[in-house]
């Protein structure tokens, strides 16, 4: 988690720094941040605040007056993104952001084995920072995933898509009404964290340590991080989340998320924004920065940040697929300046497939994307499907050897026209159900399938995920049971 950011230790000022800044002319350079571009300080300043204005002008996604949940970890991108908004909303009135920012921090320290004092610890520097700032915020322990609705997996209706001059007419309709004094950070309110059960902690880690691998640890907590964002966001009115992806981090995002089998889900993953919750929107406006930029921009403009440790601290490189890409993303950027620049242009043109394929379509139990399982026979799905399968046939000799009572004869096909196939399950269809995959992972998309495959059991998974699970099951099986007397739509449509 933390090494992207790490890296950049070195020292601001490097022998073969060019004297001149190449923006003024004038001061003295105090920065590089690619080959050529030397900034003094003032104008790297006004380069780093430009860049955020921009992103967010350009993808005109976040309205005035609208709620906007900054989800800050402590670590240098997201807080630099903290210190962003702040910014904006200092300027002059028309420069200034205009939307009603609030910070939420999730206390992942349970999942990590911190101990008590020290996630207290942790959360007393980050509470003085955010006071600092002025606006709300909230401090969620990660604990408070157990108890969520089932309603955090489903795709709540979003608002209408905009027409192409709403943005602009939203814009001027607030400029006349009430100008910038309508724009405030809201009461900062002090509402004491939750207590956190020690059971509450022991549930989860059983969560996360029954994952047998790291690699599915690290995306069953990305999983349950999301979820408890999106319900934070939804609870307390905020329509956008922001994330502080910084650019190297969504490279090393999307070349996992391939490793992972997360192909289909790639523009939701590393876009600036990502749909998938509907009415909540998740958006990045940090994509632009390299972890570079920000950590010198934080050095040297005194932003705050606060070390927090991440499941992978201090483990060896090829301890996750994630940590893996994430080393060689790294010191392949340390050779090759272009890289990570490269890896990041890709994935902004990326979009996710849009039109029938999402909007009525079942989606993952998990990660909420639009269920990629029913791709076509050439997906590494269906290879996947195809070689479990074959590595599950049993050859003649094996299926002499069973014994009689491997399928009941109740459970035998034939039984349903009165009689038994004489079979008894053998080579009968309803042994070939004995082999399908367990049921839940039938609502998975084909990545979740994997992580939960990585698991040792899964009735450890929270409750709002099991009982949406056992809905959606109900429900197909109910579909299948009437479908004889449904007219197919289908065949209408053809
Ligand atoms: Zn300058
Ligand atoms: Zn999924």
């Amino acid at each position: 988690m933390c090494q992207v950011e790490e890296e950049y230790h070195g020292p601001l000022l490097r022998e073969e720094l060019p004297r001149q800044c190449v923006k003024c002319k004038e001061a003295s350079a105090a920065v590089v941040i690619r080959a050529g571009d030397a900034y003094c300080r003032g104008c790297f300043k006004e380069y780093f605040i430009h860049k955020f204005r921009a992103m967010l002008g350009k993808n005109r996604l976040i309205f005035p007056g609208e709620k906007v949940l900054l989800a800050v970890s402590g670590g240098p991108s997201s807080c630099s993104m903290l210190s962003q908004v702040q910014e904006g909303l200092s300027q002059n009135a028309h420069k200034k952001l205009r939307f009603l920012p609030g910070i939420v921090y999730i206390d992942e320290g349970g999942a990590v084995g911190q101990s008590v004092e020290h996630r207290q610890r942790t959360v007393e520097e980050l509470r003085a920072v955010f006071r600092a700032t002025g606006f709300p915020f909230l401090m969620v322990p990660l604990e408070q995933v157990l108890d969520l609705p089932s309603s955090v997996v489903l795709s709540a209706p979003g608002a209408p898509e905009q027409e192409a001059g709403a943005y602009k007419a939203a814009v001027d309709h607030f400029l006349l009404s009430d100008g910038s004094s309508g724009v405030t950070a809201g009461q900062q309110q002090e509402t004491p964290p939750p207590e956190v059960q020690e059971a509450h902690t022991h549930s989860l880690q059983r969560l996360l340590g029954s994952a047998r691998t790291l690699t599915a640890r690290e995306e069953l907590l990305n999983i349950l991080r999301q979820h408890l964002l999106v319900h934070t966001a939804r609870s307390a009115g905020y329509s956008k989340v922001m994330l502080g992806d910084s650019c190297t981090r969504l490279a090393v995002k999307l070349l996992s998320s391939i490793s992972l089998g997360r192909g289909a889900q790639l523009a939701h993953d590393t876009g600036f924004s990502d749909s998938r919750y509907g009415d909540t929107i998740l958006v990045r406006p940090m994509r632009d920065y390299s972890a570079k930029e920000i950590a010198y921009y934080n050095r040297m403009f005194s932003v705050p940040s606060v070390f927090t440790a991440g499941l992978d601290t201090k483990t060896a490189d090829k301890s996750s697929i994630q940590h893996l890409t994430e080393s060689f993303v790294i010191k392949l950027q340390a050779n090759f300046p272009s890289t990570v620049s490269t890896i990041y242009r890709t994935s902004e043109k990326l979009q996710s497939c849009k039109g029938s394929a999402s909007a009525g379509r079942d989606r993952c139990l998990l990660c909420v994307c639009a269920l990629d399982t029913a791709a076509e026979n050439a997906s590494a799905f269906s290879a996947t499907l195809i070689s479990e399968q074959l590595s599950q046939t049993k050859s003649p000799e094996e299926s002499r050897q069973a014994p009689e009572w491997t399928a009941p004869a109740s459970q035998c096909c034939s039984i349903v026209r009165g009689e038994l196939c004489g079979n008894r399950g053998r080579g009968c269809c309803s042994s070939a159900k004995a082999s399908e995959p367990p049921p839940l992972r039938s609502l998975l998309c084909y990545s979740c399938q994997l992580t939960i495959k990585d698991m040792s059991s899964e009735e450890v998974l929270p409750q709002y995920i099991l009982s949406e699970a056992e809905t959606r099951l109900r429900r197909s099986q109910l579909r299948e049971e009437i479908r004889d007397f449904l007219l197919e739509d289908e065949a209408d449509e053809g």
